[in-house]
Formats: structure tokens, sequence, C-alpha cells
């Protein structure tokens, strides 16, 4: 049973899916209208916003320690990271998935883009955390710029990511931490961030490191689910076999999802 991990089964969406799919919800045609996606050169700018549901909002000090641990992870030399909070947003759900599988928070933000309500989109990703279990799945699902995730009570006792991973030199050489659930919760996290920028579960590897097995955030759980079929990541890395190994998280995404990273070009108009 896969049932602790971005277990998120979804086909890949395509926009006409994705528009088809928030005028099934609540949001007008012409309030979808504007959505559009523009091509444009490999980005060198990478907006992510981060929105907390009432209940998520309630955890002391939660806003500080996602946006570091995002600040530290999405970093790269590729684009500069504009990460920002974009405050409490009210939610009829606080289940990761359905909070966007069933329109509200794809609804919430066209609408905002439109300037009903006070949610401000951005045009790479909108993140929406809720207090959702993180149990069973699915506990996070994503759309192409569009992601939420549960949680919040365990992203909470992260510890300050500088507590994390191996330092070399003054250097994070490799974040790999323990598979408990506030790292699974903060893993699955950057799983849908990933998903939102257009990356799929065979962007990511696993790799051993002594007896334990080693998952990176699009491969996650995946890496010992038997259900899941790749034998390898679509860069040609061959997973690991996991029998009788301990298993670990990286919070670093692969190199393969790394270099499809560096080439996206996606945006959300509005
Ligand atoms: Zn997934």
């Amino acid at each position: 049973m896969n049932d602790e991990g971005a277990s998120d089964e979804r086909p890949a969406l395509t926009r006409r899916q994705l528009l088809v799919g928030l005028a099934g919800s609540t949001a007008s045609v012409a309030t979808v209208g504007t959505l559009g996606y523009a091509r444009r050169e490999p980005t060198d700018r990478l907006e992510v916003r981060l929105w907390f549901s009432d209940r998520a909002a309630g955890y002391d000090g939660i806003a500080d320690r996602v946006r570091d641990y995002l600040k530290a992870l999405l970093s790269d030399e590729h684009w500069e990271l504009e990460l920002s909070v974009g405050g409490t947003v009210a939610v009829s759900t606080e289940d990761g998935a359905r909070v966007t599988s069933g329109g509200e928070w794809p609804t919430t933000l066209a609408s905002g883009a439109v300037g009903v309500g006070d949610v401000d989109p951005v045009s790479d990703v909108n993140l929406l955390v809720t207090d959702g279990q993180m149990t069973t799945a699915p506990t996070g699902f994503a759309l192409p710029h569009v992601a939420s995730v549960g949680g919040a009570r365990y992203l909470a006792t992260l510890p300050p990511i500088a507590e994390l991973g191996t330092v070399r030199d003054g250097e994070v050489v490799h974040r790999t931490v323990p598979n408990e659930r506030p790292t699974r919760t903060i893993q699955i996290l950057l799983h849908e961030i990933g998903h939102a920028l257009g990356l799929e579960h065979d962007h990511g590897v696993a790799f051993r490191s002594e007896e334990t097995v080693v998952a990176t955030p699009m491969l996650s759980s995946y890496a010992w689910d038997p259900d899941y079929k790749q034998d390898r990541s679509r860069c040609g890395t061959v997973y690991p076999s996991t029998a009788g190994r301990d298993r670990a998280l990286s919070l670093t995404f692969s190199t393969c999802s790394r270099r499809e990273l560096e080439s996206y070009s996606g945006g959300l108009t509005l």
C-alpha cells in the first residue's frame, strides 16, 4: 500500500482540460477566459506565492518556516526566485487534494485574477497550504501553475532548515532527511510545486546511500510502491531495488528535474 506519500495519480492535464474543469466549477466562462498561458524564453525569474487556509495559518510561525524551506530548496542559479506569502484564504474543505481537484482553489485564483476577492495570483506557482490529513492519498494536487497540499500541523513542527542536510565547506551538499511525517509533508509540497511547473513522477530518481534508498521529490514514495511500474527516470537513471533497505527522502530535486525546470518557459498570464 502506498498510502503515505505523494500518491496523487492523475492524468497530465492539458490547458483545455484545466479550463473545462474550471468551467465546470462555479467560475464563469468569462472569468476563466482570462487565464492564459504564455510561452517565453526559459525563465530567469520564478514567481512562487503561498497562501494558507485559516486553520493552517493558525499554527505559530508556519508561514516563515515554509518560506525558509522553499527559499532554500527552490533557489537555483538559473532563475531569481520571487517567493511571497499571499495571506490566508477561506476554504470550504481542508482536504489538500480536493480543494484543487474539486475546482475551489483554481476558481478562487481565477476570480482574484479579475479583481474579485483579494487573492492575487502570480505567473508560475500558486500554492495553497491547508491542514488536511496526510495519511491517505491523495494529500495534495496540482494543475499547471496551481497546487495545494495538506499537513500544516506537520509543517509547523519542522526544524529550522539549517539543521537538516549535509553541509560541507559551508555549503549544503545534499538534503537527505528521514522519512517521517513532517519531512514527508514538505517533500510532498515540493512534489506538487514540481507538478505545477510541469514535472512528472519519472523526472524523479531514487538512489542508494549505503543500505538506504533515498527518493527525490518527484519520485517520492513511488520509489517503494510495488504498483509503480517504471524502473528508471526519463533521463535513464535506473531505480534501485528497495527490498530490505531503509527509506529516506531527499529535498533536492534530481538533476533530471532541474534540467527540465531550467527549460521551463510557461507562465500564467492574467
Ligand atoms: Zn504526483
